[in-house]
This record gives structure tokens, C-alpha cells and sequence, in this order.
């Protein structure tokens, strides 16, 4: 007999992190609801490639959650569901606290009185602000730059005190730069606005845009630009299955990183995207974007020790490649003489 498969709960589940999540989950057995209010996320790829089931509705509406506690029996939540936005988020902070924080807050309430005590979440490294020292470990200190990663610092030291309380378990996982895409093109990254490098040279690649800027030239480091993790998205979901199975073990509440542990440089990314598309990019030499530090790069040894984590896409060819190829279907660009197609 075929036992029944617990049902999680993904908040931002149309997402570009939660939907390959939820892909994931789905191939591990496990069956995924979608909480989306479909702003960022993507109706097309939750009906047409996840076919999961789709609660669209907002994280901070208790009387949803009440309703969907009821309906459906579920065992753990994923949340993704949080504006992501540096910039922005030090423009309208407001929107910030009130979605990432409190809105968060009323899903962990709803959360409790549904009895449901397992949480995996997304955290990010801007809660670390300017590295003292790299590889960057879960233990450095806590200084984020922004109100982005304050919000996520905040709900980080929320959870601490509902395990206290209430017996909230949760895996906070901080990722680094999230990249890549399902190596088969069914999922990728579709931001808009798109701020992220690898899509913006990939825009320039296929001429979507007429170049890519380089944000500084002169930092301390081997070529002058910056130094960033980058980790391939399927990886990162891999991660969260492993993190729900540990809570569903019974298993203590855990901060984790996700990082690649390898860093590339901008000039790095451009290079390597200009081999994998065939294509010449243009790019521009501009001055350096405010708040951004020379080098980020983290140490996962936390989740393969703790979870038995292996990314499988460590190489940034890898990464951008898949990215180009989903790019290419997602958008139709078209340019059949890329050598890694
Ligand atoms: N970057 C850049 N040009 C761009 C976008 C980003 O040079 O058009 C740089 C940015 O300064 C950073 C790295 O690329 O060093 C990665 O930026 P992204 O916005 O993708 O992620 P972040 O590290 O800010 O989370």
C-alpha cells in the first residue's frame, strides 16, 4: 500500500526559489499546497509545470490561513513568501517591515493555533552586512546593511523565542546569490524588474538590452569587481527538502547556509557568459552601487554535515547555462548556435 504523502505548505510557491522547491519536493514524495499572491510569483508555472494546488491569497490574511489549516493537513510550511528587493527596501521600508515581518508574524501565529510546529525559512546572507572574515560562517556576526536583511534577521530572533515558547521548530537557511535554473527549462528566474546580474548579461547576450554595467572596477580584488556566491537554484531546493525532512525527524531548530563556497567575480560571470551563449556582451564601466561589499562567499560545511547536502551544480557554467537555456524558452530568444545547447 502506498502511503499517503505529507502535504507542506509553500508560501510563495510561484516564486523563483519556491518553485523549484516545490519541484523538488514533489520528486522526493512529498505533496506541496501553494500559498501565492501571485505579485512576483508565476500562475503559468504552478498550473502548467507544478500542477500543484494553488491558494492564491496573502501570507498576513489569518482568516485564509485559518481556512486552509482546516482544509488541508499539513504536516510542515516552507516560507519564501517577502519582498526581496535591496534597493527598494531602503527606499520604502515600510513595505518591508509590514509584508517580511509582520505579515510573517501573523502566518506563525495562524501556524500555532493550527497546531503545526515545523517551519523551513528563507533567510538570507544580508543578515551577516559587511563580512569581517570568509568564508563566512553561521556564527559571525549579525550587522545587516539594509532593512531587507533587518526583516530577516527579525524573524530569525522571532522563531528563536516561539521555539522557546511554543515549540516552533524551524530551519532558517541563508542563501547566498541564488542562481541557475531547472536544468531542464521547465522553471527559471522571471523578475520584474530584474536586477540580478546573470539575467541582465543574459539580456545583453541576446541583445534584450543594449549592455551590462559593471557596479565598480576598483575593489580590492584579483580583476576589481565584486566577488559573489553563487548557488545554483536547484541546489538551494535540494537543501530545503533535506531541511523539512530534519524537522520532520523531530530534530532541533537550525540556522543554516547555502553557498556555493566558491566566489566569481562580475568581470568572471561575463566571461563565462560570453562561452556558454557564443555571444559578444557589451558592458559598461560604471561607479560602484552603495552598500555593496567587495567579497561575499559562505561556508556550507553547516548543511553537509548537518543534512547531507551535495550541491550538484557548484561550476558556474553549470549555472549560467541553464540559466541561458531558460531564458532562451521562457522569453523565445532565439539563437540556435550557442555551443552549449
Ligand atoms: N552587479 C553589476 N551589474 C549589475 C547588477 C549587479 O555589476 O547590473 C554586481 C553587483 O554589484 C554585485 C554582483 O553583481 O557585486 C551581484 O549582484 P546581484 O544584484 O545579482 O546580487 P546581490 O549580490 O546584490 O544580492
Amino acid at each position: 500500500m502506498r502511503l499517503k504523502a505529507k502535504t507542506v505548505l509553500v508560501t510563495g510557491g510561484g516564486g523563483y526559489i519556491g518553485s523549484h522547491t516545490v519541484k523538488a519536493l514533489q520528486a522526493a514524495g512529498y505533496e506541496a499546497v501553494i500559498l501565492d499572491n501571485l505579485v512576483y510569483g508565476h500562475r503559468d508555472l504552478v498550473e502548467n509545470v507544478l500542477t500543484a494546488e494553488l491558494v492564491e491569497g496573502d501570507i498576513g490574511d489569518r482568516a485564509l490561513l485559518d481556512r486552509l489549516f482546516s482544509t488541508y493537513s499539513i504536516a510542515a510550511v516552507i516560507h519564501f513568501a517577502a519582498y526581496a528587493y535591496v534597493g527598494e527596501s531602503t527606499a520604502n521600508p515600510i513595505k518591508y517591515y509590514a509584508n517580511n515581518v509582520c505579515a510573517t508574524l501573523t502566518l506563525l501565529e495562524a501556524m500555532i493555533h493550527a497546531g503545526i510546529n515545523k517551519l523551513v525559512f528563507s533567510s538570507t546572507c544580508a543578515i551577516y552586512g559587511v563580512p569581517e572574515t570568509l568564508p563566512i560562517l553561521e556564527t559571525h556576526p549579525k550587522q545587516p546593511v539594509n532593512p531587507y536583511g533587518q526583516t530577516k534577521l527579525m524573524v530569525e530572533q522571532i522563531l528563536d523565542d516561539f521555539d522557546r515558547a511554543y515549540g516552533l521548530r524551524s530551519v532558517c537557511f541563508r542563501y547566498f546569490n541564488a542562481a541557475g535554473a531547472d536544468p531542464v527549462a521547465q522553471l527559471g528566474e522571471d523578475h520584474t524588474p530584474e536586477t540580478h546580474l546573470i539575467p541582465l548579461v543574459l539580456e545583453a547576450a541576446a541583445q534584450q538590452r543594449d549592455a551590462v554595467s559593471i557596479f565598480g572596477t576598483n575593489y580590492p580584488t584579483a580583476d576589481g569587481t565584486c566577488i559573489r556566491d553563487y548557488i545554483h537554484v536547484s541546489d538551494l531546493a535540494d537543501a530545503h527538502v533535506l531541511g523539512l525532512d530534519y524537522l520532520l525527524q523531530g530534530n532541533a531548530s537550525q540556522k543554516v547556509n547555502l553557498s556555493n563556497g566558491n566566489g566569481f567575480s562580475v568581470r568572471q560571470v561575463i566571461e563565462t557568459a560570453k562561452a556558454v551563449t557564443g555571444c559578444p556582451i557589451k558592458v559598461l564601466e560604471e561607479a560602484r552601487r552603495a552598500g555593496d561589499p567587495p567579497a561575499l562567499i559562505g561556508s556550507s560545511d553547516k548543511a553537509v554535515s548537518l543534512l547531507g547536502w551535495q550541491p550538484r551544480y557548484p561550476e558556474l557554467v553549470d549555472i549560467i547555462t541553464h540559466a541561458w537555456r531558460w531564458h532562451q524558452k521562457r522569453h523565445g530568444w532565439q539563437r540556435s548556435d550557442s555551443k552549449f545547447l
